[in-house]
């Protein structure tokens, strides 16, 4: 299929180039070689292994009819294990056929029960929707799969209540509808046989935590019933997800890792975009970093949406706003390279950070496509979320029989499970992990061809020493997925929805875990919950409102003027970035310009209109301190925990160039800021205790910043949270403490347990996150120590050494 669609575009007769011909070409463009490294990683044959003696002979038809001769061993070691009756997580690369580990036995029960049922859950609709394609279409006798979702038709609802025996929802629908209303369900839960957990990586941080305890609940109601289902987990390839599936679940789960399906080599280069000439480009002088609009490091807003929104708005371009630019962008480097391969006949994905980059980059490889061949720019597409259903649709569509040879999308979940035989893969910047890192590269070599792999680094240190530390990638573990079901904030909502669904007895105590004692008398205290002698009651009549994630705000509606066309969605929490008066917004690669946005209504007028410019909102964020909850004294260090104030507004925004990134002007906003209430632990020092040892009073911004990212990407070892549910600031004088002082806050409403946590270890946490700078092999900062993936500020200004005596001084006076 690839050779068809390249003998209809690219000038010569000849199929798609070999991957090592294709990066050959690519890097032959320019005057220097952008190539740092090559990593070759092997093909690797598959090991079959024979159908377990319990699969019955329909079913291995049905799956020979769909091209399954045999399973792998792995997908029949795990299967064995589930029709066993173990729990099991199976963690292996994309497009490994973890589904066929799950299907397998539960389908093999459901034909050898004909009362049995099976729960499939899936992180998004989309993915739950091609699970039902892919098992309906084994037409199996009786088993009748339904999607239980939002978008189910109320009037189908009970016949798939009554009848299905496969019904595929995600934890959002469980948690909001079935087990509310569990009576209904009765039928179908006394029944259960499996529960299937679909790419359960992604329930990590708070969200997670979430989920494992909407799981417990779905225990606890199967408990009621007489039933004790199976779970069947998928992973992508974690750090032990052995663990991570039991925190999830609350059971033992036995992992099964070793992938034994075949794959295509995949030959993956790390890219560094050139050195613009000297006097090209916008020449943004750095900010002073002392002055004091800019002396915090404006807090990631990313740390309260990035769960289930791309990253900050801000750097939506992947360009630093503040930086001196002394590289080609990666997003035009990305654009070029997308471009020059769907010109190759060679069907790409790039995956880009933002939403808005991931626009940026189709429409300028659109763009040089038809600067070449008229018309060849349509082969190139943007997907991202908040496309209108049908949209998304016809997008797979196209890339599946070629008439798209060129997709830029912002991540891999969302694009669900059909898309096959691409042949190359661009990742433009470092996602963030390594684990994430390998599942887009894992999108390339589908069929088991050889593919190619390229990582476009960013402008900024942490992109730069990645692709020159090609071992900190390639010789590396996958990082693992965490999750803290103990968290105080999650246990208590929890709770109130499990006494909702069914009085808590001291049994339940245990299934919910450590703490759930605490929040049970907690919610009794706090008049939400009743003791009697039989239990703990829900008093109100009303279900306790709960939002499994988190904030973000209702989206916002995008609408052309002329028409009243709704052209797609932008989440709440990016709206005021993306969607501002004057904002040139991309759809499709066409351009439209925001004439209003009307917060009141959720909506945003805009027409089409292709200016040379792009917009870039600005923010300002800011922290203050509303109370202290407790505090130890040490001398010339403080330690706190209280709650805080962070505010952030889009104050402004400058209207670039295009073609050369120049900035044409600058022009204010009058949006109203928004704030985030949440619990913070802080330290402050002494500027005397600073200068004696031996940080410059110019190096103090520097040396707070480096260890403000030092502490929190070492608080996870405290707190089982994930970095990016953390926020951070820290600044050379704060008005609130009128010190030097630095801010580690939850980057959720409320708190979420986290900066409580690091405040109750703050001796041990800090004394790690020390020890991990002063270890750290490298010169002057890395991503191992310093760099944050996630620094609002572009890793910049970063002391390393004053980060050291900065703790040292720290650990110095604070007890242990
Ligand atoms: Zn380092
Ligand atoms: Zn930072």
């Amino acid at each position: 299929m690839e050779s068809s669609s390249a003998a209809t575009v690219s000038a010569g007769p000849s199929p798609g180039p070999t991957p090592a011909d294709l990066l050959r070409r690519l890097r032959a463009r320019g005057a220097a070689d952008p190539v740092t490294h090559v990593e070759r990683v092997p093909a690797r044959p598959g090991v079959p292994a024979p159908w377990p003696s319990w699969a019955p002979p329909e079913l291995r038809t049905a799956f020979a009819r769909r091209g399954v001769a045999a399973p792998w061993q792995h997908q029949a070691q795990a299967a064995t294990l589930a029709y066993e009756g173990e729990h099991v997580v199976v963690a292996t690369g994309t497009a490994s056929g973890k589904s066929l580990a799950y299907q397998l036995p539960a389908l093999a029960t459901l034909l050898a029960d004909p009362r049995a049922t099976v729960l499939y859950l899936a992180p998004t609709k989309a993915l739950a929707a091609d699970q039902l394609r892919a098992v309906a279409a084994l037409e199996l006798e009786g088993v009748r799969p339904a999607c239980y979702d939002g978008d189910t038709p109320r009037a189908e609802r009970e016949w798939i209540r009554r009848h299905s025996r496969f019904v595929l929802t995600n934890p959002d629908m469980l948690h909001h509808g079935v087990l509310p209303g569990h009576a209904q369900w009765s039928g179908f839960l006394r029944r259960l046989a499996y529960v299937v957990i679909d790419e359960c990586h992604t329930y990590r941080g708070v969200f997670g935590s979430h989920v494992a305890h909407v799981l417990r609940r779905l225990r606890r109601q199967c408990a009621r019933f007489g039933s004790t289902p199976v779970f069947v987990l998928a992973s992508a390839t974690s750090g032990d997800p052995s663990t991570a599936a039991g925190r999830l679940t609350g059971l033992p789960v036995t992992a099964v890792t070793e992938d034994a399906s075949p794959r295509g080599g995949v030959t993956f280069a790390l890219w560094e975009p050139p050195l613009l000439p000297p006097d090209s480009g916008p020449s943004t002088p750095v900010p002073p970093q002392s002055s004091s609009d800019r002396s915090s490091p404006p807090a990631p807003p990313q740390s309260s949406g990035d769960r289930s929104s791309p990253p900050a708005p801000p750097q939506a371009s992947g360009d630093h706003d503040d930086l001196q630019q002394v590289r080609r962008s990666a997003l035009r480097e990305t654009a070029d390279l997308l471009a020059d391969t769907v010109a190759e006949g060679v069907r790409t994905l790039a995956f880009v950070r933002s939403r808005k980059g991931a626009e940026v980059v189709a429409a300028n490889a659109r763009r040089a496509l038809d600067d070449a061949v008229p018309g060849l720019g349509d082969r190139v597409a943007a997907y991202r979320g908040g496309y209108l259903r049908e949209e998304r649709r016809e997008l797979e569509r196209a890339l599946l029989h070629g008439d798209l040879l060129g997709l830029a999308s912002t991540n891999a979940l969302e694009l669900g499970v059909d898309l096959v035989g691409l042949d190359a893969v661009l990742i433009c910047g470092y996602p963030g992990t390594r684990a994430s890192l390998w599942q887009q590269a894992g999108r390339a070599g589908r069929s088991g061809q050889e593919a190619l792999a390229v990582l476009v680094a960013r402008d900024d240190p942490l992109d730069t020493y990645l692709v020159h530390h090609p071992e900190a990638i390639f010789g590396a573990p996958v990082e693992a997925t965490v999750l803290d079901p103990a968290n105080p904030y999650v246990l208590a909502p929890q709770l109130a929805c499990a006494a909702f669904e069914a009085p808590l007895t001291p049994a339940d105590l245990a299934l919910f875990g450590d703490g759930a004692k605490e929040a049970v008398d907690q919610l009794v205290a706090a008049g939400a919950l009743r003791q009697r002698p039989t239990g703990w009651y829900w008093r109100h009549r009303e279900r306790p409102e709960v939002d499994l994630r988190g904030e973000g705000g209702a989206p916002v509606c995008v609408v052309e003027s002329s028409t009243g066309r709704l052209l797609g969605t932008v989440d709440g929490g990016s709206s005021h970035f993306l969607l501002h008066s004057g904002a040139v917004y991309l759809h499709q690669g066409v351009s439209y310009v925001v004439d209003d946005l009307d917060l009141v209504d959720g909506c945003a007028l805009v027409h089409a209109e292709e200016p040379d410019w792009s917009t870039h909102a600005r923010d300002v964020t800011d922290l203050s301190v509303v109370s202290v909850r407790s505090y130890v004294d040490a001398g010339p260090v403080g330690m706190f925990l209280g709650e805080v104030d962070v505010t952030s507004q889009v104050v402004s925004y400058q209207r670039r160039r295009i073609a050369t990134g120049e900035v044409i002007d600058t022009r204010p906003l009058d949006l109203p800021a928004r704030e985030l209430r949440t619990v913070a632990v802080w330290f402050t020092l002494s500027p005397q205790s600073l200068t004696l040892a031996g940080v410059q009073p110019a190096d103090v911004p520097g040396a707070l910043h480096a260890a403000e990212h030092a502490a929190i990407g070492l608080l996870p070892l405290m707190a089982t949270c994930d970095r990016w549910d953390i926020g951070g600031l820290s600044t050379a004088v704060h008005q609130d403490t009128e010190a030097p002082t630095v801010f580690v806050y939850d980057g959720h409403p409320g708190g979420a347990g986290f900066a409580e946590r690091a405040y109750g270890t703050a001796a041990a946490w800090l004394r790690a996150t020390r020890d991990a700078i002063a270890e750290c092999g490298c010169e002057s900062g890395c991503p191992s120590c310093v760099q944050s993936p996630k620094c609002g500020n572009g890793n910049n200004p970063l002391s390393k050494p004053d980060a050291i005596r900065v703790l040292d001084v720290v650990l110095a006076n604070l007890p242990e």
